[in-house]
């Protein structure tokens, strides 16, 4: 069979990334590049100002790494949504523009379906339950009954925001998560809420707590520890849960914060209490980056799922901000 090559393009919210992978599983460029702040916080605008200022050079760059012209790309893949808008808009443009510039199929990724085909693709995990924790998402999903469901996820910010949203009200700058993770290190216990309803998890009131308490004079490394210890605590109630259910024998931790070591020594921990592996995707890969596009983009490519390839389909392409995972295609999944 000819190798397939894919460029994706990811603009969901913070990062502007263009990978290039093969179908034969080479990755041939990554290169990202992330809108960051002082004081902590995205604001949309700005983001998309940021990656409309670097695409172009992020491109080429990508380009230069994998030794390719455009031409020799067989596919754009660009995230179409769930995402800010503003950034969705940035990504969606330019991968419209170099589809119709030199004639090559459209295929729109959904952000979060990226990550979980990403983690499958690093780590030897084929059917787990994911643990989908990103910055604006927090989700428990599984494959079952043809196509990715969510069996719990956060019912307000997702635990990164929750991270980001402290870290901002205690000065740490944007993205907390880092940070939080370093100074838990220094930390102990102080009691916190513990907010699980059923398989959902709820972080904003946990937050607004541990602001107060700072405010009261507790040490910023204390409720970082306790944040860190209760919000993953929770989210591994859940996952338990969610293996119990579908009696899957894998659990895969993916996204943005799945970078935290101590959250996955804790799966680790829950998962061999009971007989589960435990797969996280490796932490080059955990945050928002072009190679999970083009990691879907093959997939959709060689199944044909939400490809547009005529001219009027490609100019009609549409970003999709609420993008729920349930709703997408995943043939090759059957
Ligand atoms: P994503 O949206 O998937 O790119 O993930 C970004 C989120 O991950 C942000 O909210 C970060 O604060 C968070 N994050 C990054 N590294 C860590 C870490 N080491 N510990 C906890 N959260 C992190
Ligand atoms: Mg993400």
């Amino acid at each position: 069979m000819k190798e397939i090559i894919c460029l994706g393009i990811e603009a969901t919210a913070h990062t502007f990334g263009v990978g290039i992978v093969t179908n034969e599983k080479k990755i041939l460029a990554d290169v990202r590049d992330m809108y960051t702040t002082e004081q902590g916080g995205i604001i949309p605008n700005e983001a998309a100002r940021h990656h409309e200022q670097l695409k172009e050079h992020i491109l080429e760059k990508a380009l230069e790494e994998a030794k390719l012209k455009i031409e020799e790309i067989d596919c754009i893949a660009f995230s179409q949504g769930p995402g800010l808008p503003p950034t969705l808009h940035v990504g969606k443009n330019f991968a419209r523009e170099l589809a119709l510039n030199y004639n090559k199929p459209l295929l729109g990724v959904n952000h979060l379906c990226g990550h979980l085909e990403e983690g499958k693709f690093f780590t030897a995990a084929k059917d787990p339950v994911y643990v989908f924790v990103s910055g604006a998402n927090t989700q428990i999903i599984a494959y079952e009954g043809g196509k990715y469901r969510v069996f719990g996820e956060a019912l307000s910010v997702g635990l990164g925001n929750a991270l980001d949203k402290f870290g901002r009200a205690v000065g740490l700058g944007f993205p907390a998560g880092p940070k939080i993770e370093a100074l838990a290190k220094k930390g102990k216990y102080v009691a916190i809420p513990y907010v699980v309803k059923g398989m959902d998890v709820e972080f904003s009131g946990i937050v607004t707590h541990c602001e107060q308490l700072f405010k009261k004079g507790v040490a910023v490394e204390d409720l970082c520890y306790s944040l860190q210890e209760t919000g993953f605590a929770m989210l591994l109630e859940v996952t338990e849960r969610a293996l119990a259910h579908t009696g899957k024998k894998e659990a895969l931790l993916i996204g943005g914060v799945a970078a935290n070591q101590r959250f996955i020594e804790m799966l680790q921990i829950m998962c061999k209490e009971r007989g589960v592996k435990a797969y996280a995707c490796p932490l080059k890969y955990s945050g928002d980056n072009g190679v999970q596009i083009a990691i879907t983009g093959l997939l959709q490519f060689t199944t044909k799922t939400n490809m547009f390839t005529t001219e009027k389909e490609i100019q009609q392409a549409a970003i999709d901000p609420t993008w729920r995972i349930e709703d997408v295609a995943v043939p090759w999944m059957h």
